[in-house]
């Protein structure tokens, strides 16, 4: 295959792609595929012999859409949405048809200039200091690990990079038990240990109670451990819950301790200034990261790293061996330096589409849309019999549950079977609840509301 023949199968992907997403309504969201069903679909070693393209293509049209959870699905509500709007897909292809690789300026100026631009215009239409710079990570799991090997260096003078952490004091972090397990996840990388990762005490709203975190940290200085930060969170994984952001930054910064805010979700709600009462307060956070791919439509992976100086991330994952020297032109910004990983791909181009191609009202308007929806379909669930509300929505995310378990449970089976909608669930204050969030791009307040007659429906005739 060539570039010739490129030309000829992207058309052809193209047609594709517009009649998958034309034909999504008429697929179950989820396959009914068992684990081991499309690895057996496939040959045991790679070909000696290149085959043609027709057989490739055939062959993925055969096994991978059948085979797939389609997430573009106007009725996927499971987790949270990772939305691709045309405009990134569009700006992916192009993208992909330079294929650059973007770790340093001089190995990529258009993608490291269009990232410090597209930082900027997100942090201005979500409202943050005009002070505030960052950059864009794959994931907000890699940004919230950036921003905890900062906090772990900044508390160990500098000297945890460079010596390793055996013989230094204990580490301690802070977290809501609502905080997503990305946070676990970082502190166990980091070195730190999942027992040094407070999980602060929640008040009656499931946010973190900023008198807890005061004590917390009070108790740790006088065992004589070392806090190194504060992660909090605003719109929680399980339930959307906030914790009290300008309170518990005003008790980290009383301890000089720094503060990261995970807004992985939420974080896209707040181009509409009402919604910014949710995170009352930012300004004041050294780090802040939240998810374009799962709300603002720019498509997976793309998350957004704010920080208020970024010296000490600098300074905590900079590494410049000759070979990554550049010479001959004045300071630029190498990304690489920012992050975990060297090497990297050009995400910006994908906001900058996205941005441009909706605008900024044109992305308000969907999702306020969908926190509207969201009430209306709490208000419809809530008035079936056998059906309550157990988590009321927070932006466009709530949960409801049956009378028992084991019935809530049972419901959900139903409801997976039958295929119009997705839905996963959690566990809240000891049961098993069912999460709806509302946010695909393409959902119109029909493909929302189908949800009250699926669960009518099935919970009806068990
Ligand atoms: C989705 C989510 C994450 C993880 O996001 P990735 O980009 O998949 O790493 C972290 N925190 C919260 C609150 C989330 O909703």
């Amino acid at each position: 295959m060539d570039h010739e023949d490129l030309n000829i199968w992207a058309k052809r992907a193209a047609d594709w792609a517009t009649a998958y997403h034309a034909g999504l309504r008429d697929r179950p969201v989820r396959p009914s595929v068992a684990p081991g069903d499309v690895a057996a679909r496939l040959p045991a070693s790679a070909p000696e012999t290149a085959e043609p393209l027709d057989d490739i293509f055939a062959d993925f049209e055969a096994i991978v859409p059948g085979a797939t959870t389609h997430w573009q699905h106007p009725r996927f509500f499971a987790y949270f949405p990772a939305n691709a709007s045309p405009a990134s897909m569009l700006a992916e292809q192009l993208a992909n048809a330079m294929a650059g690789q973007g770790m340093l300026w001089q190995t990529a100026p258009a993608a490291t200039e269009i990232e410090s631009v597209m930082v900027g215009w997100l942090r201005d239409a979500l409202g943050l200091p005009a002070g505030f710079t960052g950059t864009i990570h794959d994931s907000a799991t890699t940004a919230t690990l950036s921003a905890i090997l900062t906090m772990r260096e900044a508390a160990l003078d500098w000297d945890g990079n460079a010596r390793g952490l055996a013989g230094q004091k204990r580490l301690r972090l802070y977290a809501s038990a609502q905080t997503h397990s990305s946070v676990d996840k970082a502190v166990r990388i980091a070195g730190i240990g999942q027992a040094n990762l407070v999980k602060v005490p929640l008040d009656a709203e499931f946010a973190m109670d900023p008198a807890a975190l005061d004590a917390a940290i009070r108790a740790d200085l006088a065992r004589g451990d070392l806090p190194a930060g504060v992660v909090l969170c605003v719109g929680g994984t399980g339930i959307g819950a906030s914790d009290p952001i300008a309170a518990c930054i005003a008790v980290a910064k009383s301890h000089g301790l720094p503060v990261h805010v995970d807004a992985a979700w939420a974080g896209s709600a707040m181009i509409c200034p009402e919604f910014r009462h949710l995170w009352a307060g930012i300004e004041g956070a050294d780090s802040v990261v939240f998810n374009p791919h799962k709300w603002l439509g720019v498509q997976f992976d793309c998350a957004v790293q704010f920080l208020a100086d970024p010296a000490d991330q600098l300074r905590t994952l900079t590494i410049k061996p000759d070979y990554l020297e550049t010479r001959g032109v004045g300071p630029v910004t190498d990304y690489s330096d920012w992050t975990v990983p060297l090497g990297r791909r050009f995400r910006a181009l994908k906001i900058w589409f996205t941005l441009r191609a909706y605008g900024l009202e044109g992305l308000r308007a969907r999702i306020r849309n969908h926190v509207r929806w969201a009430e209306d379909l709490a208000r419809a669930l809530a008035t079936l019999p056998g059906i309550e509300i157990a988590t009321a929505p927070r932006l466009s995310l709530f949960t409801f549950r049956c009378a028992t378990d084991a019935q809530t449970e049972a419901l959900l089976d139903r409801i997976d079977k039958d295929g119009r909608i997705y839905l996963t669930q959690t566990r809240h204050g000891g049961r098993v609840v069912i999460r709806v969030a509302v946010g695909q791009f393409d959902c119109t307040r029909d493909d929302v509301m189908m949800v009250a007659e699926v669960v009518r429906a099935l919970n009806a005739d068990r």
